[in-house]
């Protein structure tokens, strides 16, 4: 049959301080698409070493080669529902999150940009259509820490037409810096990676609403603390947004639960891809959350988060990383095109992908 998956293939692609994860799936008749996996896991002997770039894939190259390739040769690539179910099956008594979930999700990925591919349509076509002809997106910065780099770059956003900003930084005076150069009216997101204990995300918090924060993101250690999150959120009302680090739809269905928790963020390349993306979706829609697709890639994952939004009902702000000058992101992938602020569905079928 033409549509058996042929082949399965990884591709690491290295750059200073970055690196991704491409998958490609083959079927028997020669076509191919591409997905994206979670882009690495610590590395203790690069980070001992002072390595730029303490991260490495092989863990989840190795999940997809021993684990995941030798259950998918040889079955049909279009029947993408019954391979996660199988997957799922199979690795149930010891892989249902983590490293198993960012490998399933790269293929995931490639499978859908096959499907789209076969049938002439964009994947958001197969999502049953968009809903929206474009979305909100937001520069998201990485850690720059001084003032004047910090200006610099939300100042190079603005230029570049961004209407969102976000800040990678711990320390709220950092958002008054950001605050003087961007203005009133745009929005300024906060992200400290789960820096904070609940007393120090509480206390933060009150200080980033003096600087009109749209979203205070993973304020609390660990950062999948559910019932703390929403105990800061009760405490000081500030909007929050979580969950690029949540893998599985129960645990979404449980932060959507959360009353304060508004924002929930999705990483495309950790949930198992657009299949459950497809269920997020219902759950976000169900619970009245703004679903806000994480990611700080540009490659397959982020294109593959514009068909996603732009057929999910709830979605606005879409994340995009927006780097000092001088850094590319190795796979190659052409950035979305930034029109009045907000991004649009690809041309082409399947993701759409153009390589550079
Ligand atoms: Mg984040």
């Amino acid at each position: 049959m033409k549509t058996t998956i042929a082949d399965i293939t990884t591709e690491i692609c290295d750059a200073p301080f970055l690196s991704q994860l491409l998958v490609r799936v083959f079927q028997e008749d020669g076509s191919v698409g591409v997905g994206e996996c979670w882009w690495g896991v610590d590395d203790p002997a690069a980070r001992a070493a002072g390595n730029q770039n303490p991260v490495h894939l092989l863990p989840i190259v190795s999940t997809i080669e021993h684990l995941l390739k030798p259950l998918l040769i040889g079955q049909n690539a279009g029947q993408i529902s019954d391979i996660r179910q199988k997957t799922i099956h199979h690795a149930y008594r010891y892989g249902t999150e983590g490293i198993f979930m960012c490998a399933l999700s790269g293929i995931d990925l490639a499978l859908w940009d096959l499907l789209g591919k076969r049938m002439g349509v964009p994947v958001a076509a197969l999502l049953g259509g968009t809903v929206k002809e474009h979305i909100r997106a937001y520069a998201s910065l990485p850690p720059l820490k001084t003032r004047s780099l910090i200006q610099q770059e939300v100042g190079r956003a603005l230029d570049a037409g961004y209407t969102g900003i976000k800040l990678h930084e711990t320390d709220p005076q950092t958002a008054g810096w950001a605050r003087e150069t961007a203005g009133p009216e745009i929005a300024l997101m906060f992200d400290v990676n789960g820096a904070f204990s609940p007393l120090e995300a509480v206390s933060t918090a009150r200080r980033l609403l003096e600087h009109d924060v749209y979203w205070f993101e993973e304020p609390v250690w660990p950062m999948r603390d559910q019932r703390a999150l929403a105990e800061i959120g009760r405490k000081t009302g500030i909007r929050l947004a979580a969950g690029e680090n949540e893998f599985t739809l129960e645990r979404f269905y449980q932060l959507c639960r959360q009353d304060p928790v508004a924002v929930i963020m999705p990483e495309i390349s950790k949930i198992g891809g657009l299949t459950v993306a497809r269920e997020i979706t219902v759950l976000a829609g169900l619970y009245n959350r703004t679903l806000s697709p994480h990611g700080f890639r540009v490659g397959p994952a982020l294109v593959a988060n514009i068909h996603w939004a732009l057929s999910s009902p709830t979605s606005d702000w879409l994340e995009i990383p927006f780097l000092p000058g001088g850094y590319a992101f190795p796979a190659g992938v052409r950035p979305p095109e930034l029109l009045s602020g907000r991004v649009s569905l690809p041309p082409g079928p399947g993701l759409g992908l153009e390589f550079l």
